[in-house]
């Protein structure tokens, strides 16, 4: 069977992340979690004060940001490193998830970005999910899905996931989290979210887990056949 590239993109919370890992673990492909990537960038602007508004500023530390990727033995999935420190728990902080649309608005973030996608990608074999993956990082990825759920529904599985990490927060503060990301993400001027033309929509509302992998499994399979 042929090697193909996954595109995975859709609305925040809709459960890309944890579709796009399980479906990479049965095909053997690599995973990779772009929405990580801007995660890290946004840690370290907090972390060193970065004035957004800045573009030498933030062109300085776009230099000085190095992001990887390191497979985790007990957890059995990738752990984000930024500039070689394991920051896979803090980018999920809420003060992170505040700020991360913001930063990814900055067309010189997306380069550096995407740039780093392109390669990470580059050999096939690999799920990427992310806002733009099927519309700018690989426009001719050989399976799109665009994946989405309602708020609500994506809400409480948000804040369930971070409660069973030990992170508390109300489930308004991360409907109203939600709710901006998908604002901002999909009405920047660079590289928004939207569905292209060719993407799958995948409504994972009244799906179960297995359901929603099962169901990207199979029109995979059908894509390495061809
Ligand atoms: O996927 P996740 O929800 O962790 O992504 C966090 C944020 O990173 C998104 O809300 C969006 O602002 C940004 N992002 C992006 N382009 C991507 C992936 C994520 O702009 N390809």
């Amino acid at each position: 069977m042929k090697k193909i590239i996954i595109a995975i993109d859709g609305n925040s919370g809709c459960g890309k992340s944890t579709t796009a890992k399980a479906l990479a673990k049965k095909l053997h492909y690599i995973y990779i979690d772009t929405g990580a990537m801007y995660r890290a960038v946004t840690l370290f602007f907090i972390e060193h004060d970065i004035d957004l508004n800045n573009e030498e500023d933030v062109k300085n530390a776009l230099a000085q940001i190095d992001i990887s990727f390191k497979y985790n033995e007990e957890t059995g999935h990738n752990d984000t490193y930024l500039n070689g420190k394991n920051v896979e728990r803090e980018i999920r902080q809420m003060e992170v998830s505040n700020l991360v649309s913001p930063v990814s608005e900055i067309p010189a973030v997306r380069r550096k970005l995407q740039e780093q996608q392109r390669r990470l990608g580059e050999d096939k074999g690999v799920v990427m999910d992310g806002r733009d993956i099927g519309t700018v990082v690989f426009p001719d990825a050989d399976l799109k899905i665009f994946m989405t759920a309602d708020l609500e529904v994506r809400a409480e599985r948000r804040r369930k996931e971070m409660h069973e990490k030990g992170m508390n927060v109300e489930l308004n503060e991360v409907i109203a989290n939600l709710k901006e990301r998908d604002r901002i993400d999909s009405s920047r001027a660079d590289s928004p979210l939207k569905k292209a033309d060719d993407a799958i929509v995948v409504d994972t509302s009244h799906l179960t887990f297995d359901e929603q992998v099962n169901k990207i499994l199979e029109l995979a399979e059908e894509k390495m056949k061809a």
